[in-house]
């Protein structure tokens, strides 16, 4: 099969959140099965700055976005470790800025026109490079319009025309959703603007298009598949993914394990594995808290967060608990940048627990490993979470996760009970109600488990083991790829065949 996996960021050329490292790993993990695999991302000025090896392919492409014709290049590199191309769309007035979404909390004024350019100018570069795709793998609202522009605008385009769409939901609540003057920017037809269509309560909806349009959807764990089919966590689409369900797949993601291993990882003080965890653990930690300005205590349960500081990610719950917590022998690391509300929060923290509270209000890849392998817990009370990669990287570094039981957090940690714990099987802590009192229930439970040092080591070491690697979730994409194919094969006409300008 040829796969081309279109996406607006992957790791290590550009990177906000786990969307980068799916993108940067699992086209990786199709190669690795014997597929051919692409990716295309956009070329921003953060991608030039890491000096990443460029090579320019000498093609130019002219791009429709409106009434204007708008010149894009594109540069070539490839997936570390592997022989999978990158494509990088250039169009320097587009995306060499700081930011790729938006600047100091703001989204671009013009992100309808960046990406309009971005995916047309992908599905241009795509037949001139002769890719001939069987499958476009989409990925969140930047490439919703994807699957739309190959049933209309580029239905005929040599190399184009057989392909089908894969559309992954990394996570509903950001849609890309444009006033509806934008639609002429799109280049599609206004009959297209209803509710049947791109239409989103008045506005132009990229997400909404690629739920539409695309030939088979998935999201990135089976209890968000399941979650985002409700009224609660729809998002005002969950009519439309009931609609869909048959169409629907939850996939939960892999990690990227030659970047996320103890034992790999170039940066810890210590490397590490399931035979040296507990003195290797022991070093990275102490490392963390020297860092940090901490006293460096092996004794006292190193609690973290690592990620955007968002409502999603339960920032209001754990300021409710924060207090109570600190007023316990604990310590507590923050990476993160996001709300200003939660930097005043932590900044705060940070001034009246100098010597429990450090925290690193900004972007840092090499710390979120280094607190990764020196924490002793991984606190993850996200509100929903599609799929989560921190607490899977907690999990294979022997960090022990807290999470709410919600989407992926619930799929791949397992509660720390009596029974879990006898049979080897707990990794975790799992809360049930998105509550205050709900996530301190499970924090004085982690205070009683981190006492109990066998128990604890039980935890550690069950985390240790799994293996959450891509393969397993990379050949449930493939299986998806050949149904789609399959979908794709022309069927012989039959006499009472409506004909249909989309499908
Ligand atoms: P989301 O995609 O919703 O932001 P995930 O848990 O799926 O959340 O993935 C977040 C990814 O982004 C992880 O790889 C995490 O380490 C990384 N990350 C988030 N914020 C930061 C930061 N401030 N510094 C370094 N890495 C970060």
């Amino acid at each position: 099969m040829n796969i081309v996996f279109v996406a607006s960021e992957a790791v290590p050329f550009a990177k906000t959140g786990g969307l980068a490292d799916v993108a940067g790993a699992l086209p990786r993990a199709v190669a690795e099965l014997g597929h051919e695999a692409a990716l295309f991302i956009p070329c921003y000025r953060k991608v030039w700055d890491h000096a990443h090896e460029l090579i320019g392919t000498g093609l130019s492409i002219q791009v429709p976005v409106g009434a204007a014709t708008v010149r894009g290049h594109v540069f070539e590199s490839r997936i570390p470790n592997s022989d999978v191309p990158v494509y990088l769309i250039d169009q320097p007035r587009y995306f060499d800025r700081e930011g790729f979404y938006g600047h100091l909390g703001h989204d671009f004024d013009d992100n309808c026109e960046r990406f309009v350019f971005f995916q047309r100018a992908m599905l241009e570069a795509c037949s001139a490079l002769g890719l001939r795709p069987d499958v476009f793998h989409c990925n969140d609202w930047q490439t919703g319009l994807i699957p739309i522009y190959l049933k209309t605008l580029y239905a005929d385009v040599p190399g184009l025309s057989g392909a089908g769409t894969l559309f992954t939901i990394h996570n509903l609540a950001y849609q890309g959703l444009f006033w509806h003057w934008d639609v002429p920017l799109t280049g599609l037809p206004w009959d297209l603007f209803t509710q049947q269509g791109v239409e989103f309560h008045g506005k132009l909806s990229f997400l909404k298009a690629g739920l539409v349009y695309a030939d088979v959807l998935s999201t990135v764990s089976p209890t968000y598949a399941r979650e985002i089919q409700t009224q609660r966590q729809g998002a005002g689409l969950d009519g439309l993914l009931r609609e869909r369900r048959a169409d629907l797949r939850g996939i939960v993601n892999g990690i990227d394990v030659d970047s996320w291993s103890p034992s790999r990882e170039t940066m810890l003080a210590e490397r590490y594995d399931l035979d040296t965890v507990e003195t290797g653990k022991a070093a990275c930690k102490a490392w963390l808290q020297g860092h940090a300005g901490l006293p460096v205590r092996p004794e006292v349960p190193l609690f973290a967060q690592i990620g955007r500081l968002d409502p999603q990610k339960g920032w209001d719950l754990l300021a409710e608990v924060a207090d109570r917590l600190l007023q316990e022998d604990v310590q507590l690391i923050v990476l993160g940048t996001g709300h200003p509300k939660y930097h005043d929060l932590l900044q705060s923290l940070a001034a009246r627990y100098p010597d429990k509270v450090w925290a690193y209000l900004g972007f840092s890849d090499e710390l979120a490993h280094q607190i990764e392998a020196g924490a002793d817990v991984f606190l993850m009370p996200s509100l929903f979470e599609p799929c989560g990669l921190n607490q899977l990287y907690s999990l294979a570094h022997g960090t022990v996760p807290v999470v709410h039981a919600t989407g992926g957090l619930v799929d791949t940690v397992v509660d720390l009970t009596p029974a879990t714990l006898a049979d080897g099987t707990a990794t975790g802590f799992v809360f049930g109600e998105p509550s205050s009192s709900s996530l301190w229930g499970a924090l004085a439970r982690v205070l009683d488990a981190w006492r109990d040092r066998e128990t604890w080591a039980k935890l550690v070491r069950a985390g240790m083991s799994a293996d959450w690697s891509w393969d397993s979730s990379a050949r449930k994409y493939v299986e998806i790829y050949r149904e789609i194919a399959r979908r794709k094969r022309p069927e012989p006409a039959t006499r009472d065949q409506e004909p249909s300008r989309l499908r």
